[in-house]
């Protein structure tokens, strides 16, 4: 050991100064509270302006599997993805939309007000700072309304960035066999708890997974298609849905390289799409003058 700090600290002091000076783009993080405020320039301009907002959630997860589950599994997969196809990540937030796990311990459920306020103006701060073109990547069942919803209500007036949302990808072809009914498999069942095996695997407590049961207790007898909020709790009073014990490193391996892979890919495309500024420019100018927009 001592012997090869020694040998480095002689190379270093061999080598000429100016090699010693990373290329101003090189080696930087992809964490956004990590770079210095000038790194923070070159990071921005190397990202061309693309950036992650990963959403967790803090709430029960079964009773095996960590209450910030979600936001440990989306940061790994977004930091990853970032790394892979150079984009600034936002630090850990976790203010999405959990209404339905406050009789749980644990659980941090912002107000409806608040997660919307709280969403826009991160976004406007990440776009003050050069972020023009923002992926927010869910990792949370429980958000994918709110966080179309935030979306959609962008066009309510102008802005100089572009929101785009990418959901949960962790499926596809060529997927391990499951072992549990995939029908039931939600909410620290067999394939979330295989992806927290990837990424947090000290944090997993298999042997705790059939402390409680995860089964659809299936209590509302209403129509598909009509919906209320109570649905989740009819079903899942435990916030558990699925079979978490039966989880594996094998198909964990598969959902985080499968998450990752659509993240990165939907970093490509972002920053090739210069559409979407443009039409929402137009459409925003359209909407000042709504009898003047060509029929
Ligand atoms: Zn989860």
């Amino acid at each position: 050991m001592r012997r090869t700090s020694s040998l480095f600290i002689a190379l270093l002091v061999a080598a000429p100064l100016g090699a010693q000076t990373p290329a101003p783009s090189a080696g930087l993080s992809v964490h956004w509270e990590e770079l210095t405020g000038p790194d923070f320039i070159n990071a921005i301009k190397r990202a061309q302006n693309t950036c992650l907002l990963p959403i967790g959630i803090l709430e029960k997860h079964g009773p095996h599997l960590p209450i910030g589950n979600d936001l440990l599994n989306v940061r790994y997969a977004a930091l990853h993805a970032a790394q892979q196809e150079y984009a600034v990540v936002f630090p850990e937030y976790f203010y999405g939309q959990i209404f339905e796990a406050k009789h749980q311990p644990g659980t941090i459920a912002y107000s409806r007000g608040l997660q919307l306020e709280l969403l826009q103006e991160t976004t406007n701060e990440m776009a003050r700072n050069g972020c023009k073109k923002i992926i927010i990547v869910n990792g949370h069942g429980g958000n994918p309304n709110l966080l179309q919803f935030f979306a959609q209500s962008q066009l309510e007036s102008p802005h100089d960035y572009v929101v785009y949302v990418q959901g949960l990808a962790r499926s596809g072809p060529g997927e391990p066999k499951h072992k549990s009914d995939r029908a039931g498999d939600q909410h620290a069942g067999e394939s979330e708890t295989s992806m927290s095996m990837i990424a947090r695997p000290d944090l997993v407590h298999l042997d705790r997974a059939t402390q409680e049961s995860g089964a659809d207790l299936a209590r509302l007898k209403l129509p598909d298609g009509l919906y209320t909020g109570i649905w989740w709790y009819s079903r899942f009073p435990n916030h558990y849905a699925g079979e978490g014990g039966v989880a594996s490193r094998e198909l964990g391996e598969f959902e985080a390289k499968t998450w990752i892979d659509a993240i990165v890919q939907s970093i490509k495309a972002v920053k090739a799409d210069q559409e979407s500024l443009r039409l929402q420019n137009e459409f925003y100018e359209r909407s000042k003058h709504p009898l003047d927009t060509p029929q």
